[in-house]
């Protein structure tokens, strides 16, 4: 059982993805929740900052327990991570997923735990993989163990108030709020959280109903200017550099974008491609609807993956594609040729 193993640990260093979304930090939150109210040591290592518009999740008092990725010569925190004596990751399938921790994370002899809901886990990465893809998210997979963990006993009114938040938050977003990879134990897991006094209105106001005016300006001039539709029934959106620094868009502020396109008829597939700032890189999201895997044409094309309909990968400017104005060609290109081979 994994709590023995976290309980008889000095100190756990916990991991997720880069540019952590929702679920990502829901289901680290959670986790850090539970490690507080037992009085363990633990420190997140974070490869990204959490986003503005996520930043609501991380709980009082957490910020000491974070350490955000700053590069290799940031000894102090390698030092912390190489103090762990047991790692646990959440949220990812390869350790190619957490950014600049990775050669730390693998050099690392401590006890590893995935945690996580991704297809294909590495299991030669980890001692021990707690992996499951029919589930809505790895929130939900991390309710399903803390409601059975020391001191719960299946009474999640036991859980700390920021665990349930975290857990309920992250379950919602990577649903799409309860409008994707919904099963039965989702809506069970909502029910209980619910039940035991967790704030779901909160938790909705926080994530729908704050955006700033400069997301639903851009979303307009988007989708009127930026979104394309293929004759394969593709939609894609290139939001390059220009656009973003003209409506002063930060990180988080598309977040969703991606489902827009996928809410047409006609629309079978949706691409979100985004110049990362400061970067050569492209970041891609893909979303698809049943019939179609985005996660095929994410590691096609996009040297990514994900899930069968929600994935992501990345194009590198002077690799990939020569230049910005390459990017729209590229994504056509790969969509007609995806659904050629098929
Ligand atoms: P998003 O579009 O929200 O960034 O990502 C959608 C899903 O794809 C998430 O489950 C995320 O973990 C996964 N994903 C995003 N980027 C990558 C990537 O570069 N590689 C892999 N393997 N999965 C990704
Ligand atoms: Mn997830």
């Amino acid at each position: 059982m994994i709590f023995d193993k976290i309980l008889e640990s000095g100190h756990i260093g916990l991991f997720t993805h880069m540019s952590p979304d929702g679920d990502a930090l829901g289901s680290t939150f959670a986790m850090a929740g539970w490690l507080l109210r037992q009085g363990k040591k633990f420190t997140i290592f974070l490869p990204d900052p959490v986003s503005e518009s996520l930043s609501f999740m991380i709980p009082e008092g957490m910020d000491r327990h974070i350490r955000i990725w700053k590069g290799d010569d940031d000894w102090a925190a390698l030092k912390d991570l190489e103090g762990c004596d047991l790692l646990i990751g959440l949220d990812f399938n390869v350790p190619g997923r957490i950014g600049g921790w990775e050669s730390a994370f693998r050099a690392s002899r401590s006890y590893k735990i995935l945690i996580d809901h991704h297809m294909f886990p590495d299991a030669g990465a980890f001692d021990t993989v707690i992996s499951e893809t029919a589930i809505s998210s790895a929130s939900e997979l991390l309710y399903s163990l803390l409601r059975q963990a020391p001191g719960v006993d299946g009474d999640v009114s036991r859980l700390s108030i920021e665990t349930r938040e975290a857990l309920l938050t992250g379950m919602t977003t990577d649903t799409n709020n309860f409008a994707n990879s919904v099963y039965p134990s989702t809506l069970t897991m909502a029910a209980e959280l619910i039940a035991a006094g967790t704030d779901r209105d909160k938790i909705i106001q926080k994530l729908f109903f704050c955006y700033p005016e400069r997301r639903i300006r851009a979303q307009g001039y988007i989708l009127d200017k930026l979104l394309r539709v293929t004759p394969e029934g593709v939609a894609y959106i290139f939001l390059d550099g220009r656009t973003q620094t003209r409506f002063g868009l930060q990180e988080g502020d598309t977040e969703g974008f991606v489902n827009i396109g996928l809410t047409m008829e006609k629309v079978r597939m949706s691409i979100l491609a985004k110049r990362e700032r400061g970067s050569s890189r492209i970041r891609i999201s893909l979303r698809s609807k049943k019939g179609t895997s985005a996660r095929e044409c994410a590691a096609e094309f996009f040297h990514g993956g994900g899930h069968e309909l929600a994935s992501g990968g990345r194009l590198t400017l002077g690799t990939d594609v020569a230049a910005e104005k390459d990017v729209c060609g590229y994504i056509e290109n790969s969509v007609r040729k995806f659904f050629m081979e098929r």
